[in-house]
């Protein structure tokens, strides 16, 4: 398998696997959350770049998975560069994603 296959099939499987991440938060968060690290663990062993999509749902001080409305909330900036603040209701960690416009 080269590696283009190899990375079409991981990313697949990311895609599975955060489905069934999301899909679960409500109901088993224990099980959301071990879905999406091993999704990470499958971006991280073969090095691919997370999809953006993919990255938002991580908190990036306590690496857990957050959802916005379950465990994250998000709000928009209102400064003169605009942007969302996303904090994570695990660790309180807030960071800025600056929105391009
Ligand atoms: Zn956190």
């Amino acid at each position: 398998m080269n590696k283009k296959n190899i990375e079409r099939i991981a990313n697949e499987r990311i895609e599975i696997l955060l489905e069934s991440a999301l899909r679960e938060i409500k109901n088993d968060e224990k099980l959301s959350q071990s879905y999406a690290i091993l999704a990470r663990k499958i971006a991280m062993r073969i090095r691919i770049r997370m999809p953006y999509m993919m990255k938002q749902l991580f908190c990036r001080k306590c690496k857990q998975f957050i959802v916005p409305g379950i465990n994250s909330r998000v709000r928009i900036g209102r400064t003169r560069v605009k942007c969302i603040r996303i904090t994570c209701m695990k660790c309180n960690h807030v960071y800025r994603k600056i929105i391009e416009s």
